[in-house]
């Protein structure tokens, strides 16, 4: 700091002394004031309360003979701004002079001040409450941002004054830590200080700044007496800056009338209520610890130095040690704790870290682990021998409480990348403007409707809409049951079509599941492994003939056939090249039996076979398309397409009606799932990536023997591996092994199939090749290991 002076014109205080006669003339010539004056405390200027015979109530503010014309006019500006912005904010109001000023220089004894009149605000401080309701300070958060939403579009030359409680100016007071008693006390603070400087306040600059009121604690408060919990005014614009808006929270929660044992809940509440009125940025809520100690020290400091410049400390001064203590307190909650504190109370998202440095530490884990038994089941899947953690996604990417990055190569809901930013706002501005059903009318429902079916055939013209994929599989079965008034049905023998009762019974591939005598499945039409492989001669044929079968019999037991439900991507049959021609010949048999096609496109639909449809791949006609999981990125999604004429018999027969389908916020994310499909043309994307990651899994095979057969389309990869390339005797412990490896090299993939040896990869198609590359390094790495 170059000179101490502009600081010690703050510290000394120098408030102005003019009689009480001299202010109740000048009262009655310039603002027609008159009754009985009292002054009030003030930290520099002269301030008096003046109540008039006919109630009227008004506060005079005499300022300080140093101060500049342009520092109070910035206050009376920005209260004239707020009045016009938000007229009923609990703000003074500015008396203009009987000459039409706002503000006055009126001379008195020692010279000329500048004087503004405010009408008098009621209620009693909030520092005063007794046992104050830490409710009140979630109403002082939300009514401090409603304050600094009427300032938002105000600034003035002033507000970037030189301001002693300005925290990012605070390097300025680090010199005056000395003038603190205590040798700890100065350690204490010192550190503050320069860890602020060099780590906080780089991040603070960069937060949202504005005008900001910079002065509502306790002091400046006003409450209702009968219901302290009430906020009646905001008081005392005289350190009003351009800061962060974060600031606004570290000094509405200053310590000096907050219990100590109190301050972490005061903390959240303060946030929490700011929040519900101007949402806070995550990095706000983690600079908010720093910000608040930094504070605590600044007081610390500004006390100190005050006491030893001059013995006329204002009586509502608190002695620096209770800020030391304050900061001694928060540092041993610490910035974690309350940092994970006040992003709960904002209902952000679980924190995850950075980096492995702030890892959740193993027994957090552990009690969360307990908890999800106890309150999920014992028995939930998590893949893994210890579940894995995550907190958030990117793009390709899951980020893992251990600090780490985890390349999903599995999942495939979040089909154009997880948090997809378009499919994120798409979702929020939604649920920001409307959520209701389709008992009513708005446009997102039929646009979304509108795009999808011009993206199938011609007869596939209206959409029945649900929540789930297993739903919409349930919803077509029901549909094709009742058309063809048949109830026999076809599946393949390890099908996965989903959860309810009836779908369950469609879903082999659960353990549980026994087939009842109106279902068959079909062996799967699998060339490597399958009783028909590689170059056998009619192989489509051949697997088909199964189908042909299965209708007889079904015919025999009675049973008319009413569908074949057939995931086009058969992921749980592992992804088998299925022979060209095979789905047509059953399509075949099926409809010389009267049955029609439901075709799941829950796995393989919006572009993962690398056309839109994976039933398109195959070339058959659906008779419904069912789709879920990626239609809306991660939101509950699902859908049933056919023509209008089998849904209008349907929903006439049956009233069918689903509160969530198609509601609007699941609309919102579905357009935006299309608009990032075509605008980023990303299954054209997934066919060259796609391609890509097989032709480098193939380069791999040549020296891992492991590896048996790499098969697939667009994003869609099965690759299946054996103990022994001859027999193909499966590698299913050695995959079990292999997911845990891969884990550990931070790329995650899924196993499938009969016997559990494939590894299924479903990245999403925002998949670049260097990410391949990452998973084949691991992939090798990881083969090498076992
Ligand atoms: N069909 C297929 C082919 C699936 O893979 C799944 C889910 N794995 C479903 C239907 C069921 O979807 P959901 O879990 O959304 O009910």
């Amino acid at each position: 700091m170059s000179s101490d002076t502009p600081l010690i014109k703050f510290l000394d205080r120098n408030t102005p002394q003019i009689s009480a006669e001299e202010v109740r003339e000048a009262a009655r010539v310039q603002f027609d004031l008159t009754g009985t004056f009292e002054e009030l405390l003030s930290e520099r200027d002269q301030n008096f309360d003046i109540r008039g015979e006919n109630g009227d109530r008004h506060v005079m503010r005499i300022a300080n003979i140093h101060e500049d014309f342009a520092v109070i006019d910035f206050q009376v500006r920005a209260l004239l701004h707020i009045s016009q912005q938000d007229p009923s904010l609990p703000v003074p109001k500015i008396l203009p002079s009987t000459r039409g000023e706002e503000l006055s220089r009126i001379t008195f004894g020692d010279g000329e001040h500048l004087v503004h009149v405010l009408s008098y605000l009621p209620g009693q401080l909030l520092r005063d409450v007794d046992e104050c309701a830490v409710e009140a300070y979630r109403n002082l958060g939300a009514a401090v941002a409603r304050l600094d939403l009427a300032l938002r579009g105000f600034f003035h030359p002033a507000a970037d004054q030189v301001h002693p409680w300005h925290l990012e100016k605070c390097a300025r007071f680090a010199e005056h830590v000395n003038h603190l008693e205590s040798p700890e006390a100065r350690k204490i603070i010192s550190a503050v200080f320069d860890n602020f400087e060099q780590n906080v306040l780089p991040r603070v600059r960069k937060l949202r700044h504005q005008v900001i009121h910079q002065d509502a604690h306790g002091g400046n408060v006003l409450v209702d007496p009968k219901n302290p919990v009430n906020i009646t005014g905001l008081i005392d614009f005289g350190d009003m800056l351009y800061g962060s808006l974060a600031a606004e929270i570290a000094v509405a929660t200053d310590s000096a009338e907050v219990k100590i044992d109190l301050l972490p809940d005061v903390i959240c509440e303060t946030a929490a209520g700011f929040d519900s009125v101007l949402p806070l940025d995550a990095e706000e809520i983690d600079l908010l610890f720093d910000m608040i100690v930094m504070r605590n020290a600044l007081s610390a400091t500004i006390t100190a130095s005050r006491a030893t410049l001059s013995s006329d400390q204002p009586e509502f001064m608190e002695s620096p040690d209770l800020y030391v203590d304050t900061i001694e307190a928060l540092l041993s909650i610490g910035r974690d704790e309350i940092t994970r504190r006040v992003r709960h109370a904002c209902r952000f998202p679980a924190f995850c870290p950075a980096s492995a440095d702030d890892a959740y530490s193993e027994s957090r884990e552990d009690d969360l682990i307990k908890a999800r038994h106890r309150l999920l089941g014992k028995k939930t899947n998590h893949f893994y021998e210890k579940p894995q953690h995550f907190e958030y996604a990117r793009g390709p990417f899951l980020y893992g409480t251990d600090g780490r990055r985890y390349l999903d190569c599995y999942n495939n809901v979040p089909q154009v990348g997880h948090c997809n930013p378009h499919v994120v706002n798409a979702i929020a501005r939604q649920a920001a403007a409307l959520n209701t059903n389709t008992r009513y009318m708005y446009s997102s429902v039929i646009e979304y409707a509108e795009r999808l079916t011009a993206k199938l055939a011609p007869h596939l013209d209206a959409c029945v809409f649900l929540n789930s994929g297993s739903e919409a599989n349930d919803v077509a079965w029901q549909m094709a049951k009742l058309i063809t008034g048949n109830d026999g049905a076809l599946i393949m023998e390890d099908a996965y079509h989903g959860i309810t009762e009836v779908i369950r019974e469609f879903s082999p591939a659960h353990p549980d599941t026994v087939l009842p005598p109106h279902l068959k499945g079909l062996v799967v039409p699998d060339p490597y492994r399958g009783p028909y492989r590689d170059d056998e001669p009619d192989i489509a044929v051949k697997y088909a003939d199964y189908a042909a079968r299965a209708i007889g019999e079904l015919a025999a037991d009675g049973h008319g056939l009413a569908a074949f439900m057939i995931d086009s991507a058969l992921c749980s049959s592992g992804i088998p090249d299925v022979p060209d021609e095979y789905m047509r010949v059953v399509e075949k048999h099926v409809r010389a039996a009267g049955g029609l096609m439901i075709c799941d496109e829950v796995q393989s639909g919006f572009g993962r076979m690398g056309q839109w449809w994976g039933h398109e791949y195959h070339s058959v006609k659906a008779d419904f398309v069912t789709m879920g999981k990626p239609a809306a990125n991660g939101h509950p999604f699902g859908v049933v397409v056919t023509s209008s004429d089998i849904l209008n018999e349907f929903v006439e027969k049956t009233s069918f009606f689903s509160t969530f389908g198609g509601n609007t916020v699941s609309c919102a994310a579905g357009n935006a799932v299309l608009d990032v499909i075509e605008r980023g043309r990303l299954i054209e994307n997934g066919i060259v990536v796609g391609d890509y990651l097989r032709e480098q899994l193939r380069e791999l095979a040549r020296t891992q023997p492991l590896i048996g057969d790499v098969r697939g389309h667009g994003m869609l990869t099965g690759l299946e591996f054996v103990t022994d390339r001859e027999s193909r005797a499966p590698a299913t412990e050695e995959v079990f092994a292999l997911l845990e490896l891969m884990r550990q090299r931070q790329v995650l993939v899924g196993r499938e199939g009969g016997f559990d040896n494939i590894l299924k990869l479903r990245p999403a198609l925002v998949f670049e090749k260097k990410h391949v590359d990452l998973m084949i390094s691991a992939l090798d790495d990881s083969l090498n290991q076992l």
